[in-house]
């Protein structure tokens, strides 16, 4: 959590981001810009709007809002109290640690953490009222804790239905399954939920869903059969919230789907009804033109092929953005530009194909440069397709370096949804 952020104390009323006196193409260029240098843009608004549309796909199923690593990068704390504002009812991340530095920020929901190694504080966690995932050894870890702070762990059962990571293997199910009766039978522990994890939901067709399905509804109603009173069933991620409504159950996990954000491949923000939340942009901090034949960047990996002029554009793999994605697009004064040469730490160089641009008027040094988000800007997937990975990673990685500024903090009214 990066409560001491900048930004966490302009969150109220921040404005958006504009060029003073204007955003034409020279605005900025003296350097009067209100905007940070380098900003991720968290739009508030447009998360409340996901979460909201995820509600009306899974109903009546409830949402855990997915808020694990920062909340995929964009503000653990701001994005789950404006999760919580738009209806949902439930938190989820993978460590302890981080369901207690929300409690700590003084959030009440219900919050489960599901990632345990021996080094977890599970006392912490029964502490500040977490629900803990539990796939076996964990169970006496924290029974343990619960007896010392005599006050029973809320937990939540994970079967393993094919995935292969954590979660109880389907042969020792009844045996975790009567030792959780036990212990609730003792008062230490309260088991509330029966939970899974899904594989390979992204690609709709496969079959491999069905079997991950039928497993779980057979570990459900063994939970059952044992006299467990089981609240809360729940297998799906974003995926299957959109695409497979016999993975629903009681509460669907999502992260992806409230940042905006498909997981696939042949359907966009868009299609989903989604609105991507993080722009992230910065300042073109020099331009030039340069002969044919100029090297770019280490290696020379690129030479110009003509005379040309080259914009700095002032991220790098240091603010997170992938070091092999050459060839992704800026978006500056209104038009797409290729990244050229190597993405280095600090900086990366983009192309303007044409010469007579770094000393008129129209010079783009000291414009706004977005390398994805809002309306006409490239997609968090064209960066993600130039560095071979997908759209989680590319906003997850996005490092601290980079400002998180928040819009849209006070709710808007939207009539009474
Ligand atoms: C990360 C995670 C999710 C959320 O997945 P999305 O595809 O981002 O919705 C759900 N459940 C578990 C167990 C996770 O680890």
């Amino acid at each position: 959590m990066r409560q001491t952020r900048r930004t966490a104390s302009r969150a109220l009323g921040t404005p958006v981001p504009e060029i003073i006196g204007g955003a034409g193409p020279q605005a900025g260029r003296i350097g009067r810009v209100t905007f940070p240098e380098r900003a991720a843009e968290i739009d508030l608004d447009a998360l409340r709007h996901n979460v909201r549309q995820v509600r009306d796909v899974a109903h009546p199923a409830r949402i855990m809002a997915v808020v694990k690593a920062d909340a995929y990068g964009h503000g653990a704390l701001p994005v789950a109290r404006a999760a919580l504002e738009a209806g949902a009812a439930w938190l989820g991340v993978a460590h302890v640690s981080e369901g207690v530095a929300l409690r700590k920020a003084g959030i009440e929901a219900p919050i489960l953490a599901w990632l345990h190694t021996a080094g977890t504080d599970f006392t912490a966690g029964v502490e500040h009222g977490l629900d803990l995932g539990i796939s076996g050894w964990e169970l006496d870890h924290v029974v343990a804790s619960a007896r010392e702070l005599e006050r029973p762990a809320i937990v939540h059962l994970k079967i393993d239905t094919g995935l292969g990571r954590n979660g109880c293997p389907p042969d020792k199910w009844e045996a975790l399954l009567s030792r959780a009766v036990e212990y609730q039978e003792e008062g230490l522990i309260r088991v509330v939920g029966i939970f899974s994890h899904l594989a390979v939901a992204d690609e709709p067709a496969r079959p491999e869903t069905d079997a991950q399905v039928q497993a779980f509804r057979e570990a459900v109603a063994a939970a059952e059969n044992a006299g467990i009173d089981v609240e809360v069933r729940h297998l799906a991620n974003t995926p299957a919230t959109f695409s497979r409504p016999d993975c629903h159950f009681d509460l669907v996990r999502v992260g992806l789907g409230i940042y905006g954000l498909s997981p696939f491949s042949d359907q966009g923000s868009a299609d989903l009804g989604l609105k991507p939340v993080m722009t992230l942009s910065t300042i073109v901090s020099s331009c030039k033109e340069v002969p044919a034949g100029h090297g770019v960047s280490y290696g020379y990996t690129h030479r110009t092929a003509k005379p040309t002029t080259l914009g700095l554009i002032p991220v790098g793999y240091g603010d997170g953005v992938p070091r092999i994605a050459t060839g992704a697009p800026v978006l500056v004064n209104g038009r797409m530009y290729p990244v050229i040469g190597r993405i280095a730490m600090d900086q990366l160089v983009i192309d303007f194909g044409t010469t007579g641009l770094a000393d008129s008027p129209d010079s783009p040094l000291g414009a706004r440069a977005v390398l994805f988000g809002g309306v006409g800007a490239p997609a968090v997937e064209d960066w993600a397709a130039a560095a071979q990975t997908i759209n989680y990673e590319v906003v997850t990685r996005i490092s601290d370096r980079v400002e998180r500024v928040y819009l849209n903090v006070v709710q808007e009214n939207h009539g009474g949804a």
